[in-house]
């Protein structure tokens, strides 16, 4: 079994508390990532879709997995889950400092996301208290006028690694 971590990093301008939350309709967050074989490490052609609500049942086995997959090239199987409670939202002072924080953790077997990709339904809260739901981060950066602060917002120099314990 191998934990993976999803960190990510960026500039916060007026901004802190980004976290993975889904959209403002209440809709889910959906987790995206390019997966890899840990036996052969071929790449998935596409991207893979991680929900919490959504479980598949795993082929001989009696568990389930937020994603089963083969491996176009040796068809070994592998599964991923989602594991809560070890993500944190990303603050102003994370920005500062300029470290890495784990936004969310996955439980992988056989095979593991190569590459994270940010899309939509993340959140942020204004240092005026302003919230700013379903933001995109599509383009790896976004930016936003607080009405109330009367300044602008932003998220910059997006960027993510991954962090494996055991
Ligand atoms: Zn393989």
């Amino acid at each position: 079994m191998v934990l993976l971590l999803v960190k990510i990093k960026a500039d916060l301008e007026n901004i802190t508390n980004l976290q993975p939350t889904g959209g403002s309709d209440g809709s889910e967050f959906t987790y995206y990532f390019k997966i890899k074989c840990s036996s052969c490490g071929t790449l998935s052609d596409k991207g893979s879709t991680i929900t919490a609500s959504e479980q598949y049942p795993i082929p001989k086995s009696r568990g389930t997995a937020h994603l089963v997959q083969k491996c176009k090239a040796c068809e070994k199987l592998g599964n991923i889950s989602l594991i809560e409670g070890h993500g944190k939202p990303y603050t102003a002072e994370d920005s500062e400092s300029g470290k890495f924080v784990p936004v969310a953790c996955f439980d992988c077997r056989g095979i593991e996301p190569a590459e994270f990709i940010f899309r939509d339904g993340w959140s942020a809260e204004g240092l005026s208290g302003t919230k700013f739901e379903n933001i995109d981060l599509s383009d790896g950066e976004w930016s936003e006028y607080d009405e109330k602060a009367s300044e602008s917002v932003g998220i910059l120099n997006l960027k993510h690694t991954f962090d494996i314990t055991k």
